[in-house]
């Protein structure tokens, strides 16, 4: 059908890369940069400018020969691919420390997610608010969730209580999961689900590290010899 929408597919690689192409355009945007070369956004990113084309030419390119990129018309498109114009909504599930953070972080509104509320089971908290948002019992999710439009659940709860807050989620009509908890979650397959582990890339940091002293230090010795 001519009409039709035509589906972009991209690679998990180019998909994971995206954000970060979001997040450079923006930045450009607000400094009021109306065009930039892929050699530049390379210099910009700390990439090959054969991988910006690469990737962008995935979903059409956006640039042309001897202009570059126009800045607002590529930030769109990524936009539009990453689903930020579709004004997301998301509660956060467990109002500790990390829910704290995230509720008062820009987080959510820089990527067009709408934040609305905070859940959780502790009476201190529950009938509070948290950088403006309401605090409501997790006994209530159920019912929230059929009067308003919930599209994501930021899970920050103790690994111990994850299987049963998962099961409530199931029976919402909640489309995805932004998983803190350390715990890896056993949902229906309609959901998505995004897992964050800080202390992963914490080891992956210290790895490098040690590479880099175990390179340094065979060189020191090749010197040496
Ligand atoms: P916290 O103890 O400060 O907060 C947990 C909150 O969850 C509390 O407010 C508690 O009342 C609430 N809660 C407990 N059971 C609940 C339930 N069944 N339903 C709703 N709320 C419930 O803990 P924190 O430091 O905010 O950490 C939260 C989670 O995030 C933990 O699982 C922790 O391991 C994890 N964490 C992950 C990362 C990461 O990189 N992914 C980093 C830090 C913490």
């Amino acid at each position: 059908m001519e009409n039709e929408e035509k589906k972009i597919y991209v690679s998990q690689a180019v998909k994971k890369r995206l954000p970060r192409y979001y997040r450079y355009l923006r930045q450009l945007l607000e400094d009021g940069k109306l065009r930039i070369s892929s050699l530049e956004l390379a210099a910009l990113m700390n990439v090959t400018a054969s991988q910006i084309r690469q990737d962008l030419n995935c979903f059409g390119g956006f640039g042309q020969q001897g202009y570059g990129y126009n800045v607002k018309y590529l930030f769109g498109k990524i936009s539009e691919i990453l689903g930020v114009g579709e004004r997301y909504t998301a509660v956060i599930i467990g109002a500790g420390n990390l829910g704290h953070a995230l509720a008062a972080s820009g987080t959510f509104k820089d990527r067009g997610v709408i934040l609305k509320a905070l859940f959780d089971i502790s009476s201190e908290k529950i009938g509070k608010s948290i950088s403006g948002f309401p605090v409501y019992s997790l006994d209530e999710l159920d019912e929230y969730c059929m009067n308003e439009r919930v599209d994501i659940a930021v899970l920050t709860v103790p690994g111990s209580a994850v299987a049963s807050v998962s099961e409530k989620i199931a029976a919402t009509d909640i489309k995805g999961v932004w998983n803190f908890s350390e715990v890896e979650l056993s949902l229906p397959p309609r959901l998505s689900v995004e897992n964050v582990h800080l202390g992963d890339k914490l080891m992956n940091l210290c790895y490098d590290i040690k590479s880099n002293q175990s390179e340094e230090e065979s060189a020191g010795a090749g010197q040496e010899e």
